[in-house]
């Protein structure tokens, strides 16, 4: 099922590195670059052929997606990246690889990870506050992984550290068919521009 209507056709996702998560985050990796494949979309991501990176990249070579990844020489070295990758981008380091992934991307999607997963996400989310892009940023929460996390986001609007009208920054799936709910209706809006 190539060439979905959506204008979504680069899916940036940031994924746990860890092979040693339960499995019901496997299976939703697994879902997810299912879908991605499915829908004929692009997969961009950090190029790992291990722990949910890499579940959710040959999940989408099985339903005959296309895989970009972007990788750090340093890591490149380390052979773990995932030589299937359709385009592989070999970057000087950290800084540049996100900047590559942000760029090709037209939305993005955390799925559970750890610090780097984390870190990303905080990123684009960051840029879209500041209205660097405006692109959809959803966190898959599944089995409740995230809810630290948002409690946390909470915290930050209640108590005035992060404008209310920034709430719509992000959505926040439980499942990967709420995902693509999510992105296929997703329309910008214009929320108050970060000044300080
Ligand atoms: P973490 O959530 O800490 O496991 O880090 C995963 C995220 O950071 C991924 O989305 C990657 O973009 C990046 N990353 C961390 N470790 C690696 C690795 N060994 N190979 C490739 N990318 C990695």
């Amino acid at each position: 099922m190539a060439g979905h209507a959506s204008a979504i056709q680069h899916l940036a996702v940031y994924a746990s590195s860890s092979d040693a998560v339960e499995p019901v985050f496997r299976e939703a990796a697994r879902e997810l670059g299912h879908l991605i494949g499915d829908r004929g979309y692009t997969l961009v991501y950090g190029a790992g052929s291990i722990g949910l990176m890499g579940v959710v990249a040959r999940a989408v070579h099985e339903r005959n997606g296309r895989v970009v990844g972007v990788i750090p020489e340093k890591l490149s070295a380390l052979e773990i990246t995932y030589e299937a990758s359709d385009e592989l981008i070999v970057t000087t380091g950290m800084r540049d690889r996100k900047a590559i992934m942000e760029a090709r991307a037209d939305a993005f999607v955390a799925l559970p990870g750890g610090f780097g997963t984390l870190e990303e996400l905080l990123e684009v989310l960051t840029l879209k506050q500041l209205d660097y892009h405006n692109k959809p940023i959803v966190i898959l929460n599944v089995d409740g992984l995230f809810d630290g996390l948002l409690r946390q986001f909470e915290t930050l609007f209640e108590r005035s550290f992060t404008h209310d009208g920034h709430r719509d920054l992000y959505h926040v799936a439980t499942t990967v068919a709420g995902v693509f709910e999510y992105l296929d209706t997703y329309t910008p809006s214009d929320r108050p521009r970060k000044v300080g």
